[in-house]
């Protein structure tokens, strides 16, 4: 064994061999991976191999069609068996809601040039001759499905990344790791330790193990997960051809063709977990005992699909643990907690996910950021609300409502609430429909009365449509009061703080009581974050972001901290916050400062700690992201009752009314301004999100500079569409189309309060960005007609905010 490696791998299932392969294939053949039996030792071996690549997010097909891809490549290159099928995928539609979303899903995928579409019910039996179509009311059909052997598909990664240079130690379980001084990593296994600069957690059913070695906790709880393969059935046997991957997301099934007979498999309505408190270490090649009938549903719905399952004997029944994180989703990218350590834990489809989290990784690893952005997917995205029983209750619900469709703007329930603010009760007796941030409650929308108080689930207008418009309107033509803790809260003070921020941050920091809009890049010039930068004092700065991403910010920072004299504190959780704007705004701050607040005391972007009411040191900023008079305010979260009370009360002669976060949302598409994680992300470098004029090259060196003055030619441009979308509604994610071909893609939609149009930020190719042109936004199947604006909708000179 080695003594030393840049990288230690821990674990060899899929996703563990996939990151070596992508580490060597990327140059660095110093890599060792360490798996404690024989590869696929966990969940990798006993999967379904099933593949698809229709999903969403974005990132997710990404990185399933990346997958899907590359087992063609492994075969072919370096002659390594995968025992792929590459069969094409059949999406059974049952409801007019399934065929809504898998129409989204579709528009969405255009992006990527994933191809699929929607088939007769006659073709799907075409391509499915066991199909009954009675239950169904279409199909979309995916080119780009089918299925791998598990085990083959990992030995392939496994033996090209030894072709490449990479060493695999097998039977040597890791049972410590530890970190030196500067950062790198001594990891100890029952054969003798390695000294590494990097390690990838990819310990799969282990995670959580694995993690405690380093003194972390990963939020992951085992499930049981069941599927049954037939004997040989005569309808398969006499096909001549393969069937299609079947997914029947409605009843949580999936199915293939394995030898002549049906693989069925599915997501039991009871979730079971397994090891909750801790996977044994002597778990191996085994499976768990099989209780088919936590299967009845699935299966009888499967017979109403697959009538010949009814009769087919059963020749194998699996049931094996799989490792969830609360929404499912993968935990990628660099630990916030720790130095060099990166994770690949929770991967819910490995056979779909391992290949693209291995490239993701290794890009990471390599290159210290990757490719695409991930956040969907970044460990950093939980916590530590997301604990013990916040995962139990989440992965059982997830898992048991796999077969329930995802809606726009659905809010989940589950594990809530975890922080309130603290005035959630007024907000609660008022209505408020909540929604929940990085375990932060906050108010969607409210309702006209306690029974109305939800959000209907549907992909077009929901009941929350008029009253988040109504909102609008109240911010726009009187005085609107906003819940508004929901922030990335960070405090850098000290002598060093200036220079430090001048160092990370894009744009000149702003002189004592202002603020300043700025990105933050990452070295290769990209988005890395974009925030609000008020000067308290000299040395003190107030620094605001959007609030799910403050690890992911913090870990970006933390790689230049510690730095001498500076402080840095995150007050996310214990700053509260209140934003009031509109046209009375003015008049209710100048009242409870005592002082009118004119443009000529208090100018838009100021940034001053004052008194409001009796209420001492409330840092009061003059800004607004609806586009009208605004004042955001803030202050240790304890007193925030007392403010909310005052500004109600002095605020009623003036219009005040209680307003949402979803009416800040669409609020802020009349101004075409640009949000975290939907027009702004680690996808667009600044000049392609329009936030080039927030850089200031000449202001000396900072983050990002030199790319930034280097940057290619922008690939695609941010736009602002009014569409005709008629009694349907814009979600985000539609393609935009020019003569018939997809050019661009929305990022975020909803209905302007003020214009009283349906409104589409989006990007667009370059070399399609014509204004004039006529261009189509594609909404549950159907071109609606679009125009690409020259100019903001609302005030476009910014009067109404600045004066
Ligand atoms: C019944 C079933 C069907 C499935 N069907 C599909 C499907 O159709 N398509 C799909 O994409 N996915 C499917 N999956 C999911 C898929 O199996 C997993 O996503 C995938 O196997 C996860 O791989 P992994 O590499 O993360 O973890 P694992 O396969 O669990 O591998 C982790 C490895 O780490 C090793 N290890 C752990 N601790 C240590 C240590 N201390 N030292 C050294 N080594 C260690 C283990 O021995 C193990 O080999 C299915 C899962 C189940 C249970």
């Amino acid at each position: 064994m080695k003594s030393s490696a840049r990288v230690v791998v821990i674990g060899g299932g899929i996703v563990g061999c996939s990151v070596l392969y992508h580490l060597a294939r990327n140059g660095w053949s110093d890599v060792v991976l360490i798996e404690r039996m024989e590869l696929t030792s966990g969940s990798s071996w006993h999967a379904a191999g099933g593949l698809f690549t229709v999903t969403r997010p974005n990132t997710a097909a990404e990185i399933h069609r990346y997958s899907f891809q590359i087992y063609s490549e492994l075969e072919k290159e370096f002659e390594q068996p995968c025992g792929f099928h590459f069969t094409g995928g059949i999406n059974i539609c049952r409801s007019q809601d399934e065929l809504d979303s898998n129409a989204m899903m579709q528009s969405a995928c255009r992006r990527l040039g994933i191809e699929s579409h929607f088939i007769s019910l006659a073709e799907a039996r075409e391509k499915a001759p066991l199909l009954d179509t009675t239950h169904m009311v279409g199909a979309l059909w995916e080119e780009e499905g089918g299925h791998v052997d598990p085990a083959s598909a990992t030995q392939a990664f496994a033996a090209a990344a030894r072709k490449l240079g990479a060493e695999i130690y097998r039977h040597t379980p890791v049972i410590a790791t530890t970190q030196r001084a500067d950062g790198s990593w001594d990891v100890v296994t029952e054969n003798g330790n390695l000294h590494a600069e990097f390690i990838v957690n990819a310990a799969g059913l282990w995670g959580r193990e694995v993690a405690a070695l380093a003194g972390v906790e990963l939020p992951l709880a085992p499930v049981e997960h069941h599927y049954l393969v037939t004997d040989t059935l005569p309808e398969i046997e006499g096909l001549g051809f393969e069937l299609p991957q079947i997914n029947d997301n409605e009843t949580g099934a999936y199915a293939r063709q394995e030898g002549m007979g049906l693989l069925l498999g599915a997501y039991e309505k009871t979730c079971t977990h397994w090891a909750l408190d801790g996977t044994p270490l002597d778990f191996g090649h085994e499976l768990l005992d099989e209780d088919l009938a936590r299967m009845d549903w699935n299966f009888e719905k499967a017979v109403e699909l697959m009538p010949c399952l009814a009769e087919a004997g059963i020749k194998r029944i699996i049931n094996g643990p799989m490792i969830f994180s609360p929404d499912l989703g993968p935990l990628v990218g660099p630990h916030p907690a720790l130095r060099n350590y990166f994770c690949a834990n929770g991967v819910m489809a490995g056979f779909n996910q391992g290949a693209g989290i291995g490239r993701v990784l290794a890009e990471w690893i390599i290159q210290g950021e990757p490719e695409i952005d991930i956040f969907c997917w970044d460990v950093a995205r939980f916590g530590d609300w997301a604990d013990k029983s916040y995962t139990e209750q989440t992965t059982r619900y997830f898992y048991e409502n796999r077969s329930e469709k995802i809606f726009p703007y659905q809010e989940y329930d589950v594990g809530r609430p975890i922080h309130k603010p603290a005035v959630y009760e007024r907000l609660r007796d008022a209505n408020a429909v909540f929604g929940s941030s990085f375990g932060h409650e906050h108010a969607n929308w409210f309702a006209s009365s306690p029974d109305a108080a939800y959000d209907s689930l549907t992909y077009r207008q929901p009941n929350w449509w008029q009253a988040v418009i109504d909102e609008g309107k109240r911010c726009r033509n009187e005085l609107g009061l906003m819940e508004f803790s929901a922030m990335a809260k960070f405090e850098v003070s000290g002598p060093g703080a200036e220079s430090w921020l001048d160092q990370v941050m894009a744009n000149r920091l702003p002189r004592q009581g202002r603020m300043a809009l700025s990105p933050m890049l990452s070295a290769s010039g990209r988005l890395a974050g974009d925030f609000s930068i008020s000067r308290i004092d000299a040395e003190r700065f107030l620094v605001l972001g959007a609030d799910y991403m403050q690890l992911a910010f913090m870990r970006h920072l933390n790689r230049f901290l510690p730095a001498p004299g500076v402080e840095f504190k995150n007050h996310s959780a214990d700053y509260g916050g209140l934003h009031i704007c509109g046209p009375n705004a003015r008049a209710l701050i100048s009242r409870l400062a005592g002082d009118d607040m004119d443009n000529a005391s208090f100018p838009f972007m100021s940034a001053v700690e004052m008194s409001i009411g009796d209420i001492d040191q409330v840092l009061v900023l003059r800004v607004s992201f609806t586009g009208e008079t605004g004042y955001e305010m803030y202050l240790p979260m304890e007193r925030q009752l007392a403010l909310f009370d005052l500004l109600r009360r002095e605020g009623a002669g003036l219009g005040l009314g209680l307003v949402g976060t979803r009416c800040l949302m669409q609020t802020r598409l009349e101004k075409s301004f640009p949000a975290w994680a939907l027009e702004l992300s680690a996808d667009y470098t600044a000049a392609e999100a329009d936030m080039a004029r927030f850089v200031k090259p000449d202001k000396g060196d900072f983050i990002g500079r030199d790319a930034f003055l280097n940057a290619p030619a922008a690939r695609e441009k941010f736009a602002t569409f009014v569409v005709d979308a008629g009694d349907c509604a814009i979600w985000g994610d539609e393609a935009i189309f020019l003569d018939g071909e997809p050019v661009g893609y929305v990022t975020s939609g909803g209905f302007g309060p003020h214009c009283e149009q349906h409104i589409a930020l989006a990007y667009v190719n370059c070399d399609a960005y014509r204004p004039g042109a006529q261009y189509a936004v594609e909404i549950l199947g159907q071109l609606r007609p679009a125009e690409l604006q020259s100019e903001v909708l609302y005030d476009p000179s910014g009067s109404r905010m600045r004066t």
